[in-house]
């Protein structure tokens, strides 16, 4: 790895690239879309991204609109889905800008449609609008609603007739609750595909799985699957590792011991003393805090690494930083320390940081903040 830097994500874009084509070989489908909402998870997105389709990803798939434009503008070429908008979301840049709108009313279908009428009559644009519709399926998100599926697949089909809009994908997600629920909400989805047809609609993309349905439901895969905690080496099952489904985690949290002292036994360490050293020891000053996204809730709880050694966080983690008992170790102001990375280099994990904050690997990694500087290696 690179040098260290004061509070550093080293992200490593080979791993991911090499994650997507894996599970591109495990799930087989004809497509595969990279999930690169939320900056890629924390990962850094246009990175990410192209790291994705060198993998073997032929689609990028975000929340919103503005995101998708990101990605535009940042050069990349390749079909991406966004599937959130604002109520008085102005399509139209991302309809110039060739983006897949998923849509869940017909409200948001008929805002598409003019905003594509309005840039044609500009002369800005010359083709339809791309479209995908989301149905609800059991999560109650997004997603038109089974008893609006007639009435919305009529309009839909009127403006592709009209040349408005292209409908190039019917779509959906499942909860994960259980497999009898997940059933439910392909069977569920299959009745929308049928309705659709019926509508006269021909969507050339089918979708209802995230990374957890599209490797343990091969029924889930229909044409395409949206993979997100996968591709970042991250397991999306309770009690199965990235190493067990053949991944291996892209991103190793880390800083740079930032003050070492020797105490004595009885001493208070960090807020409110939750943490007193039961002898004299070497306790080392760690430069990342909940600002960082680092969990509060980890406090006397998750462990790190330094120098091939793993120790407990001490006392509380504070919104700059947290302190190590480091026991007897010798330890320098400078030297690395691992907050998370891939267990078979020794690391803890984003799902052991995960377990002691009573939370998930998502969320251990996606809310890593702006201060932490990421750094890209391995990049093809
Ligand atoms: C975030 C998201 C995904 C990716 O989910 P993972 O569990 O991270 O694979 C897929 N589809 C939708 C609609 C999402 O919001």
């Amino acid at each position: 790895m690179s040098e260290a830097v004061f509070r550093e994500a080293v992200i490593d874009l080979g791993a991911l690239s090499r994650n997507v084509a894996h599970l591109r070989t495990v799930i087989g489908t004809e497509h595969v879309m990279a999930v690169v909402k939320a900056n890629a998870y924390g990962h850094g997105s246009v990175e990410c991204a192209r790291a994705a389709l060198d993998g073997g990803a032929d689609w990028l798939g975000v929340a919103d609109l503005t995101e998708a434009v990101e990605l535009r503008d940042a050069g990349i070429a390749a079909p991406i889905l966004a599937w959130l908008h604002d109520p008085d979301t102005d399509f139209a840049p991302a309809i110039e800008a060739g983006i897949d709108l998923g849509l869940s009313s017909k409200a948001q279908l008929e805002a598409v449609a003019s905003a594509r009428r309005a840039l044609v009559a500009q002369g800005r644009l010359h083709g339809q609008a791309l479209v995908q519709l989301k149905l609800e399926t059991g999560l109650s998100r997004n997603g038109i609603a089974e008893h609006e599926w007639d009435e919305t697949f009529g309009r839909a089909r009127e403006l592709e007739q009209e040349g408005d809009i292209v409908v190039r994908g019917v779509f959906s997600h499942v909860s994960n609750a259980s497999p009898e629920d997940d059933a439910d909400a392909i069977a569920f989805y299959r009745r929308g595909l049928e309705r659709a047809e019926v509508a006269g609609l021909r969507p050339e993309l089918r979708h209802i799985a995230a990374s957890a349905a599209a490797l343990r439901i091969p029924d889930a895969r229909f044409n395409l699957v949206r993979l997100g905690i996968s591709i970042y080496g991250l397991s999306p099952f309770e009690g199965q590792s990235s190493a067990e489904l053949g991944l291996s985690p892209v991103m190793t949290l880390r800083g740079r011991v930032a003050a070492v002292r020797r105490v004595p036994a009885g001493k208070g360490v960090s807020y409110d003393y939750t943490y007193r050293t039961p002898h004299e020891t070497t306790l080392a000053l760690v430069p990342l805090g909940y600002a960082e996204g680092i969990p509060r809730h980890a406090s006397n709880r998750a462990t790190v690494s330094i120098g091939g050694r793993v120790f407990p966080v001490s006392g509380r983690v504070a919104m700059d930083q947290f302190v190590v008992d480091v026991d007897d170790q010798t330890v320098d102001v400078g030297d690395e320390v691992v907050l998370f990375g891939d267990p078979a280099a020794g690391f803890p994990s984003a799902d052991d940081w995960a377990d002691a904050a009573g939370t998930i690997n998502y969320e251990i990694v996606t809310r890593i903040g702006p201060r932490v500087q990421r750094t890209f290696v391995g990049r093809k």
